[in-house]
């Protein structure tokens, strides 16, 4: 239905703060889908999909996107991501940050990327555990080539929103944490935490960018 994926960007602007940034998760979403998306005006748009992503790329040839790139990456991937992509949320081990940091400099960017941390153990997620997080920290500080903003987190399915919003405090609290060592290149200023079922309270809890994808785009390719 025409219009109705602005209609719904609309209401979401109204109730998130002018400092959130919302990012347009756009997997399996169409390209008319997106453009609509951006004639309201989302100039951020996230895929997890590295293929997808750079096809629709492409098709849209608009040149004032920010893309994130939001799935976990494989190795081989890794240099296509960060040429063409301005955000790296899944940045979600040692290795993977070591890669990125040295096809970084090979290639003479500096993306922005996000820690995945796992704030609850979830045996079906990539990311760090808290305490390997802590253990990792000194050695990403030393990845010059990477900006690193802040933490991303993805919660397990099945949390009651009290226990949403007390998992999205957690991973709050951990970024002031880390924050507080003064490490030279982990500022922790951004805070990549909130999908279509949770954003309200990952809000609540001080995120600065939510990814939403159904909430703005379920049945809007049928
Ligand atoms: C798909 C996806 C989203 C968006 O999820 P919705 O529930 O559709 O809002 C956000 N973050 C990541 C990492 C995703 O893979």
């Amino acid at each position: 239905m025409t219009g109705s994926i602005a209609k719904k960007i609309n209401l979401i602007k109204q109730k998130i703060p002018q400092n959130v940034k919302l990012i347009a998760i756009t997997k399996q979403v169409s390209i008319e889908a997106m453009k609509e998306a951006y004639e309201t005006g989302v100039r951020d748009f996230g895929e997890n999909r590295l293929q997808e992503a750079l096809t629709k790329q492409q098709q849209l040839k608009l040149g004032d996107i920010n893309w994130h790139f939001i799935g976990h990456i494989q190795k081989n991937k890794a240099k296509k991501v960060i040429e063409n992509f301005a955000w790296i949320h899944s940045v979600d081990s040692l290795a993977l940050a070591q890669r990125l940091n040295r096809l970084a400099a090979e290639l003479n960017r500096v993306p922005k990327v996000f820690l995945q941390v796992k704030i609850l153990p979830d045996p079906n997620k990539y990311g760090w555990q808290v305490t390997e997080l802590w253990e990792d920290l000194e050695k990403l500080n030393q990845f010059n080539q990477l900006d690193i903003q802040g933490l991303m987190t993805i919660l397990p399915l099945g949390l009651s929103p009290a226990e949403t919003l007390n998992a999205f405090q957690a991973t709050q609290k951990l970024a002031a944490a880390i924050q507080e060592k003064n490490y030279a290149n982990l500022t922790m200023e951004q805070l990549s935490m909130g999908m279509s079922e949770d954003y309200p309270q990952a809000i609540a809890a001080g995120a600065t960018m939510i990814r939403l994808g159904r909430t703005i785009f379920s049945d809007a390719n049928s």
